[in-house]
């Protein structure tokens, strides 16, 4: 069995990440994570938050901060946000640590000449800040609309992508003086030499990693085309230096530093282990969980970057990339005050288990999908609880009502056999489905099984059959109850507070994979006497949701 290492992308930390977000990355590679230490696999779930870059310079700046100050406070937030949906990270670090800026360093020094080239550009330097300005940090009129208020980076009035060069009378935006033209260096790693190397290596991985069609689709129509040197330096100061003569003053570009944030603080947390997980592709697969703007930099930019160290690693086996899941139809806007985001939802009263399961039936594997606030009750209302949460309540009801909580062995029973098999079979369906990371589909299918389970229950009317046939009600309700110890198990990585409740009934602290199926290790168990497990979500509830983030 190969280790199993699992990352999520870093989310940026000058933000609080919304509900897609969450379900685009650290929630789906959660779900995975927790499959795999269920199953057995020795599993690795890294991730942590990316703090470098102009995004976080340019926020700083407006807030009048230091761009670390701005990451400590966002780094806490999203570290209380991952908590409280129980992301069960075994690292979480942070990019600004000195560890990250040894391993991007190293990683850089590695990478052999023939792979990176020096250029010559323009550029608009500030003279009273001392610094080169991105082209975010540049303001002026656009040459297209003419408007007064373009940034170097874009016209909002207009919408065209713009280049700080090309901005009528540019103005630094930090201190308003006229920014004056200069040449400046960059270094640039250079794919075209590598293009063989990268074909060859990423069909290989789509084959034995079943990458997401997106991911597939992305990549390889991007390789179709001029592979074009990429700049990795930048001429800023919130970042990693560059150990190269005459780049004293320049960091890292963030699409070089953010993918080797997986190795660096995997490395920062597990100092003496590190290299078992990264530096041993024989005995290790590599699982990356993504949204779909985030592919190419997975699939092409990090694997070049290692590929140009000739060094050993352990490389992308699986990509998992999904759509976005928009709101209500629009997309999540913090400005606009539209959707719902981690912090809103820590405090809406709702348990993690709720949204957990809700965000996974939603979740947009084929095609952007939306956050309904109806849709949200309905699912839960009418898939998670009339299904579920109620088969657990009238069995265990049931059993312990008439039978004292005791359960026969049934499992060759003439009675049960047929609905065991069934069971087996939808419960190794659903093993199947998690191994190749259909999370949505194996969800669903465990509500297939409480709904099958549910029928079994109605067709043989144990209520009524107790009154002339103890036994065979006796029976039913005991194979129910091995059904519902297995749906606990099952629910664990997608609701694991809910399969600690359902394993409680039956005395167990820890879902165990590998009794599955098991329909003959209850007999001297007493099952207790079930709780609800949530009430119903109420209209009113969500249709005051609704206009409040609407
Ligand atoms: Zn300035
Ligand atoms: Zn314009």
């Amino acid at each position: 069995m190969k280790k199993k290492l699992i990352t999520s992308a870093l989310p940026y930390v000058n933000n609080s990440p919304h509900l897609g977000n969450l379900i685009g990355c650290v929630l789906s590679a959660d779900i995975y994570a927790r499959f795999c230490r269920l199953r057995g696999y020795e599993t690795l779930y890294v991730c942590g938050t990316d703090e470098y870059g102009t995004a976080t310079e340019k926020k700083a700046r407006e807030a009048g901060v230091s761009p670390k100050e701005i990451c400590d406070k966002y780094f806490a937030l999203h570290k209380k946000i991952y908590d409280f949906f129980e992301i069960s990270f075994d690292a979480f670090g942070r990019t600004s640590d000195p560890v990250h800026t040894e391993v991007v360093q190293s990683i850089f020094q590695q990478m052999k000449p023939e792979y990176l080239c020096e250029k010559t550009t323009e550029q608009l330097y500030c003279i009273s800040c001392e610094t080169f300005l991105a082209d975010r940090f540049i303001s002026g009129i656009c040459p297209h609309c003419k408007s007064t208020e373009a940034r170097g980076d874009q016209c909002d009035s207009c919408g065209k992508l713009l280049s700080g060069l090309e901005v009528i009378d540019p103005r630094c935006t930090t201190c308003q003086t006229k920014p004056e033209v200069r040449e400046t260096q960059h270094l640039y790693v250079r794919l075209d030499p590598m293009r063989e190397a990268l074909v060859q290596w990423q069909n290989e991985s789509i084959r034995k990693g079943q990458w997401t069609d997106n991911a597939k689709g992305f990549t390889q129509s991007w390789m179709q085309g001029d592979l074009q040197d990429r700049p990795i330096t930048r001429d800023l100061q919130w970042g990693v230096p560059v150990p190269y003569k005459g780049f004293e003053n320049k960091v890292f570009y963030v699409w070089f530093d953010a993918p080797i944030g997986y190795i660096s603080i995997t490395k920062s947390q597990f100092p003496d282990t590190w290299e078992k997980w990264w530096k041993d592709p024989e005995n290790t697969e590599l699982y990356q969980f993504m949204a779909k703007d985030n592919i190419l930099f997975h699939s092409v930019l990090f694997p070049s970057t290692l590929l140009a160290t000739e060094d050993t690693w352990t490389q992308l086996h699986h990509l998992n990339s999904t759509e976005y899941l928009n709101y209500e139809d629009k997309k999540f806007s913090k400005s606009n005050n539209r959707g719902v985001f981690g912090d809103d939802a820590m405090e809406l009263g709702i348990p993690a288990d709720l949204w957990r399961y809700y965000l996974l039936s939603v979740r947009p594997e084929k095609q952007d999908a939306s956050f309904y606030w109806e849709d949200f009750r309905q699912r839960i209302n009418g898939e998670f609880i009339d299904t579920v949460a109620n088969l657990v309540n009238r069995v265990l009801s049931f059993l312990d009502k008439h039978f004292e909580g005791h359960v026969l062995s049934v499992e060759t029973d003439p009675l049960c056999a047929d609905f065991v098999a069934d069971v087996r079979h939808r419960e190794a369906r659903i093993t199947e489905l998690l191994e190749r990371v259909s999370l949505k589909e194996a969800l669903q299918t465990i509500v297939a099984l409480g709904a099958r389970a549910n029928q079994f229950f109605q067709e043989h009317e144990p209520w009524k059959k107790i009154k002339e046939d103890r036994d065979s009600a006796h029976k039913i309700v005991s194979v129910l109850t091995y059904t519902i110890r297995d749906i606990g198990i099952l629910l664990a990585p997608y609701m694991p507070e809910t399969s600690k409740k359902i394993g409680a009934f039956f005395h167990e602290t820890n879902a165990d994979w590998k009794t599955l199926g098991d329909f003959n290790n209850l007999e001297n168990t007493k099952v207790e006497k079930p709780e609800i497990l949530y009430p119903k979500i109420e209209k009113e509830t969500v249709d005051t949701f609704h206009v409040r983030f609407g």
